[in-house]
């Protein structure tokens, strides 16, 4: 039978509230912009929204994927919506944030694996917002290098692709990806010049050691920065938490990620990878 673990008072949030809040729930609603705070359940909204920033999720809110951490819905995607781009663009321009996170659906049944709206859409934000900088969470584009090269191409300021867990898990969290590929994925965005971040969350059975395998094997492909969270289960359909990782593991993680040479470390039990996104962006601001 499972066992539920409770929650650990670490992890108790705040709830959304305030003019600020507000102000982004009206700019996502009226550009009809989907968020992956709203989809992830993501604990931070209260702060990230209430500091008038988010994370806008294009190329729609259906995934062809089904990761099993993951409450993004899966299923046929609607059509590429042309104009999401221009509407993305005006939304950050309006929460005039200096930094904007972007990610995606993975789009496996496009012959571009969507990367042409990716482009137009980095390329429409710059264009509107010239003193913005921007992190994209791309997906793995299967590992296709014409599609990483459009976001090369694009030159957003941080890069990040997710490896999400250790490789022994990969099957049982991201069953449609594969753990070497998307090593693979950073490693050619760094080979672009690409500013790369790669995000885990822990508590899903992995250990220490393989933790920092991983960690080890992401130093190889040049990876800088380094998100490290404390998984959560959106719905009891999800995987469950095995473990609720202890505030001092996490920094001590912290601290062998610097070791290990990443230039950004970020580690904690409410850290998303798009949390604290805009301190990543400067080389050796980590400390
Ligand atoms: Fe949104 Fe990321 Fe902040 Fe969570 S941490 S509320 S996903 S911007
Ligand atoms: Fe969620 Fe991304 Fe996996 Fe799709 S590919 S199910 S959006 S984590």
């Amino acid at each position: 039978a499972d066992t539920i673990l409770k929650k650990p008072n670490w992890l108790r949030v705040k709830l959304p509230i305030g003019e600020s809040y507000k102000h982004v729930r009206g700019l996502v609603d009226d550009h009809k912009l989907h968020t992956i705070c709203e989809s992830g359940n993501c604990p931070n909204m209260g702060e990230c929204w209430g500091a008038g920033t988010a994370t806008f999720m294009i190329l729609g809110n259906i995934c062809t994927r089904s990761c099993a951490f993951c409450a993004v819905a899966t299923g046929r995607p609607d059509a590429v919506d042309w104009d999401e781009p221009q509407r993305v663009a005006e939304a950050i321009n309006l929460m005039k944030v200096k930094h904007a996170v972007i990610t995606s659906v993975d789009r496996d049944e496009l012959k571009d694996g969507g990367s042409i709206i990716w482009y137009n859409t980095i390329k429409a934000v710059k264009a509107l917002n010239p003193d913005t900088t921007l992190e994209t969470l791309v997906p793995d584009f299967r590992g296709i290098e014409e599609q990483i090269q459009r976001i090369i191409d694009a030159a957003p300021e941080v890069v990040s692709h997710n490896m999400e867990t250790v490789e022994r898990n990969t099957r049982k969290v991201r069953i449609q990806a594969k753990y070497h590929r998307s090593l693979e994925v950073l490693r050619l965005l760094k080979v672009g010049g690409m500013r790369t971040k790669t995000g885990m969350m822990l508590g899903i059975g992995e250990t220490k050691e393989e933790v920092i395998e991983t960690m080890k094997h992401l130093v190889d492909v040049g990876c800088d920065v380094l998100t490290l969270g404390q998984y959560l289960q959106p719905t009891k359909k999800h995987l469950p938490v095995l473990r609720y990782v202890h505030p001092d593991e996490f920094a001590e993680l912290r601290e062998i990620g610097y070791e290990l040479g990443f230039d950004y470390v970020e580690s904690g039990p409410l850290v998303r990878s798009s949390y604290h996104s805009e301190m990543h962006v400067v080389k050796g601001y980590g400390r």
